[in-house]
């Protein structure tokens, strides 16, 4: 799966404070010389890298030898500041024993938010990347005002590359992806849309470690996609990750960016999204969509197999069963069979106001 547009240019890769310290507070240096290692091969490559680093609490807890993470916000500010230094020095040594300048960046929300703080911040970064600094930024917890919260650095990672204008988001976590059933089924390996179905997923784990971070990737998701950066979720354990993110092998969940090119929208689906049901045509709606380039109309729907919800990918099949297509369904599979072989008067009084006689709009749709 191509995660990275042949026109890429800037990555920000997210990783989380569980990938980078054990539970005791101390750093697992092997994951950030892994890491550097291959942030090394992206700059090679010409890629700009910025790096966002949760850890500095996690850091501060193990050096100050406390019990737990401590509850209330000025023992976690004051352990962001123990840890921060530490963690800042692991990257430094890690970065610039490779050749490249490590910089740190700490932010607040606000200062990405605020029109001033905003414009200044990117105008520094822009300055580290054109000399080839990597910047690693975390949250600056030390004066954050609110309660300093795992999975704040997703939504500040999304931030940061939609200020950058950063082409894909990656982050890291002990968290695979996005899994149907409650963070219990299998892997999602792309979303187009982030929608109420995606965010019920995300939201109802039930595994507090595994999956509780879901909520805060997802939003993080939501925010950068809108920018146009595609986001790409995926475990901090799989070796060698960023390179199979480039070679379009990496296992996770890859949130496609809005605004992408049409070409690129349908690459996706023909290519990457396993799909999950099958629309079979009557002769004269195969012919509109193979001849014509039509949107699959209800009206043209001889049957429809499998369970899937709205916006899955499905195949699409001619008489006799030849697949001829791939798209993007309108619809979840109950109300496919629903509306099959009904004309638009007819959907329109089942869905009044809705319009949608096409269970799979062209631009959704891909010629096998
Ligand atoms: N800024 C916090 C830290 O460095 C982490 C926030 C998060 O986990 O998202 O410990």
């Amino acid at each position: 799966m191509q995660f990275l547009e042949a026109n890429a240019r800037r990555v920000v890769i997210k990783i989380g404070t569980n990938s980078l310290t054990g539970a005791d507070g101390t750093l697992q240096t092997g994951r950030i010389e892994s890491l550097c290692g291959q942030v090394k091969a992206l700059r090679d490559q010409g890629f700009d890298v910025l790096v966002v680093s949760s850890g500095a609490v996690g850091m501060g807890v193990g050096r100050l030898g406390l019990a737990s993470r401590p509850g209330d916000l000025a023992s976690l500010q004051a352990c962001a500041a123990v840890g921060q230094s530490r963690l800042m020095e692991a990257w430094q040594h890690a970065l610039e024993s490779r050749g490249i300048t490590a910089a740190q960046i700490l932010l607040t929300r606000e200062d990405v938010r605020g029109r001033r703080r905003h414009l200044a911040a990117r105008s520094t970064l822009e300055k580290l990347l054109a000399w080839g600094v990597v910047p690693i930024v975390n949250e600056n917890d030390t004066v954050s005002a609110d309660e300093i919260k795992f999975g704040d650095n997703d939504v500040l990672s999304a931030l940061l590359a939609s200020l950058v204008k950063a082409d894909l988001l990656v982050i890291l976590s002990t968290i695979p992806g996005l899994m149907r059933d409650f963070g219990q089924g299998e892997l999602i390996p792309v979303v187009e849309e982030i929608n109420e179905d995606i965010r019920a997923m995300a939201g109802g784990a039930l595994d507090e470690r595994s999956t509780g971070g879901m909520v805060t990737k997802v939003e993080a998701a939501k925010l950068a996609t809108q920018s146009g950066c595609g986001v790409f979720i995926g475990s901090a354990a799989e070796d060698r990750i960023l390179e199979h993110i480039q070679s379009g092998t990496a296992t996770g969940t890859f949130f496609m960016p809005q605004e992408i090119s049409l070409a690129a929208r349908k690459r996706w689906i023909a290519f990457f999204e396993r799909p999950l049901g099958e629309l079979h045509l009557d002769a004269g709606a195969a012919e509109a969509v193979l001849k014509r380039h039509s949107s699959l109309l209800a009206k043209g729907l001889a049957d429809c197999r499998g369970e899937f919800p709205e916006g899955s990918v499905a195949t699409l099949h001619a008489p006799g069963g030849r697949v001829i297509a791939r798209g993007i369904v309108a619809y979840d599979a109950a109300t496919v069979r629903r509306i099959k072989g009904l004309d638009s008067a007819e959907i329109q009084s089942i869905f009044p106001g809705r319009n949608r006689c096409e269970v799979v709009h062209r631009d959704s749709l891909v010629l096998i």
